[in-house]
């Protein structure tokens, strides 16, 4: 059992199963002993089937995502890089793009509005770009972005190789790497894979890898073809997080068993039920129709104070997260990852009402300081 702790409602790091952290207790092996090898290849093997993806070759990195984000952009833009911004995460891509001295755009859409993928096809087609960087869950904003839709006009642009961040999303909802045709997929392991910080995780296509053959400077710690050259004998160039990796193996385990069908339907219950709750008492930052199945961003109508909140929440071992930069007053986010369930959900949302008093407000329908007449 876990001592009592403030259980976290934000998007990452998420709550840790007492299970997940024995299997990290394991005794250290090398990094170059077939043990190692085996674990690494049980692990590939698990990822390729959660993420939808058996023919791209899978990044296991000891850092967080955002290395490999700066991976992606070193070891595959030629020309000039194209970011799709709505939010400050993938603001992110661009200043990547940028501090590495790559060429590059912003194209940008108003935060709490996903993509509008028409403006995306039209910049694509002046021909300037040979990377487009993407992010599927906009976690600043509770976006999520309509992939399938983009994918579409991706076809129409084969030079054009396709970063997705897909951080606070992974194993929250159904990504079909390969049938939607995205070359790199990233993922950090502290959100819905509900493990502790430290691991990336990427997918990434032989498109991809073809591309960063003819790139002649891609960096050191995330050359990604020096990465291939290990992942043939299921090892990483530097020294893995093995702790982590023997966490992710057993928790893939426990994802597997879940059922991934099973596991995006309790993401998307709770997603609905955080939302029906954000739209009784508040109103939804974003269009319902473009929420994010694993974080809801609610503005913050009734002008609270968040962080008092989370002073009172904190008493009650709860913590839920405020909004994120110029949004940090007027929204506040509760994230719906890794291993919640719609109990937790129920039980923050109850305490919350309670705290805010939101119940005998509504009953009353008047002043709302009376207490209801
Ligand atoms: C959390 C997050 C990141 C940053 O991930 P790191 O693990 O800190 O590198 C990037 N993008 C999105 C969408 C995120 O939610």
């Amino acid at each position: 059992m876990q001592k009592p702790h403030v259980k976290l409602f934000i998007p990452g790091p998420t709550e840790v199963a007492p299970e997940v952290f024995e299997a990290m207790s394991a005794p250290m092996i090398g990094h170059r002993q077939k043990v190692y090898s085996d674990l690494h290849k049980k692990i590939k093997d698990k990822l390729k089937t959660v993420l939808y993806a058996p023919n791209h070759m899978m990044f296991l990195s000891a850092s967080s995502a955002t290395g490999l984000m700066e991976g992606f952009l070193r070891n595959c833009t030629a020309k000039r890089n194209l970011s799709c911004i709505c939010g400050a995460f993938s603001l992110r891509w661009h200043e990547i793009a940028i501090g590495n001295g790559k060429e590059a755009d912003t194209l940008n859409f108003d935060w709490g509005k996903p993509y509008d993928n028409k403006e995306i096809d039209k910049a694509l087609a002046t021909g300037k770009y040979d990377t487009i960087t993407t992010v599927y869950n906009e976690t600043s904003t509770g976006v999520k972005n309509d992939l399938e839709e983009l994918s579409q006009i991706m076809k129409k642009y084969p030079n054009v190789i396709w970063g997705v961040d897909a951080v606070s999303g992974m194993m929250g909802a159904k990504i079909e790497t390969e049938k939607l045709g995205i070359d790199f997929l990233v993922a950090s392991v502290q959100k819905c894979f509900a493990l502790p910080p430290g691991l990336a995780i990427a997918a990434i296509s032989k498109r991809a890898m073809e591309r960063a053959k003819t790139i002649p400077v891609r960096g050191f710690y995330f050359d990604f073809l020096d990465y291939e050259k290990y992942d043939v004998k299921d090892q990483t160039p530097a020294t893995p997080a093995v702790s982590l990796l023997n966490g992710l193996n057993f928790q893939l385990d426990r994802i597997i068993a879940e059922g991934l069908d099973n596991r995006f339907k309790r993401h998307h219950d709770m997603a609905e039920r955080v939302r029906d709750w954000a739209e009784k008492y508040f109103e939804l930052y974003p269009a319902r129709s473009a929420s994010s199945e694993t974080v809801t961003c609610i503005k913050n109508t009734r002008g609270f104070n968040i962080s008092d909140m989370n002073k009172k929440l904190a008493e009650r071992y709860i913590h839920i997260s405020n909004g994120y930069g110029d949004l940090k007053e007027k929204t506040f986010r509760i994230a719906h990852m890794g291993e919640l369930t719609m109990k937790d959900i129920n039980e923050v949302l109850s305490i919350m009402e309670e705290i805010w008093g939101l119940n005998k407000s509504e009953k009353a329908s008047c002043c709302g300081s009376c207490g209801g007449h």
